[in-house]
């Protein structure tokens, strides 16, 4: 593995976003993914000792760009998002596609539109280092609201989750997990592998450490969204 991973809880307590510090261990370049807040992220980069190059934003929603502009000040870092959010994150500099690949030294991400949560909301795919950055997609046992999309955006969103190998870690953009637990526990009734999945769950969750990252082969099994295999199942979700 050439990509480690930090996560920096932040905004604690009222909206539970997760913002990740991602370094390129073979040539140390560094970047942020999501910065919801200033402090918490900096005093992990100082303690770190890691001046990023790079920011690197899921959607345009202020908490998760709204430490964009004083980072980039702070640390020269360039930001990088959907080339069609350029009007809509802060100080947006470098503009990624659909099917495009970002290089973070030697770590690859290919960035994946999944416009639901909102439109030109992408995912961070570092497929070697098997990490997905799903921001407001993909929670823990549960997926992102729909502010721009329809809910055949945000099925067709989650079968590209799907596709993607079951050892892949992925990483949310907030703790969601117990405000999902119930549901999806009524949803997986005489599931085992919803009950372990819970009491990993409380069990990280009382020592202070998230959730994640958990893998997406268990995440299928346990996140009614994504066991839903037609438009028509998941639009019953929750009814
Ligand atoms: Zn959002």
């Amino acid at each position: 593995m050439s990509l480690k991973i930090y996560t920096v809880p932040c905004r604690i307590g009222y909206m539970d976003n997760y913002s990740y510090i991602l370094v390129d261990d073979d040539t140390l370049i560094s970047a942020v993914i999501d910065p919801s807040e200033t402090q918490p992220i900096v005093d992990e980069l100082s303690k770190l000792k890691i001046k990023p190059q790079y920011i690197l934003n899921t959607h345009h929603h202020f908490d998760h760009t709204d430490a964009n502009l004083e980072l980039k000040e702070h640390y020269g870092a360039k930001v990088v998002g959907n080339q069609a959010d350029y009007k809509r994150i802060p100080g947006f500099d470098i503009g990624v596609n659909d099917g495009e690949t970002f290089s973070l030294g030697k770590s690859k991400a290919e960035i994946i539109d999944v416009s639901a949560h909102t439109k030109g909301h992408i995912l961070w795919y570092f497929k070697k280092d098997k990490a997905l950055f799903t921001g407001d997609t993909l929670f823990n046992l549960c997926v992102g609201g729909l502010f721009e999309g329809t809910e055949q955006d945000m099925f067709l969103a989650l079968q590209k989750i799907k596709s993607l190998p079951d050892d892949v870690l992925f990483y949310p953009g907030h703790e969601y997990t117990m405000h999902a637990a119930f549901f999806a526990k009524q949803y997986n009734q005489n599931s085992q592998e919803i009950t372990q999945y819970l009491k990993n769950a409380e069990q990280r969750l009382r020592q202070g450490l998230p959730v994640g990252p958990v893998t997406l082969g268990i995440e299928k099994n346990c996140n009614p969204y994504l066991e839903a295999d037609t438009i028509e199942d998941f639009c019953r979700i929750g009814e």
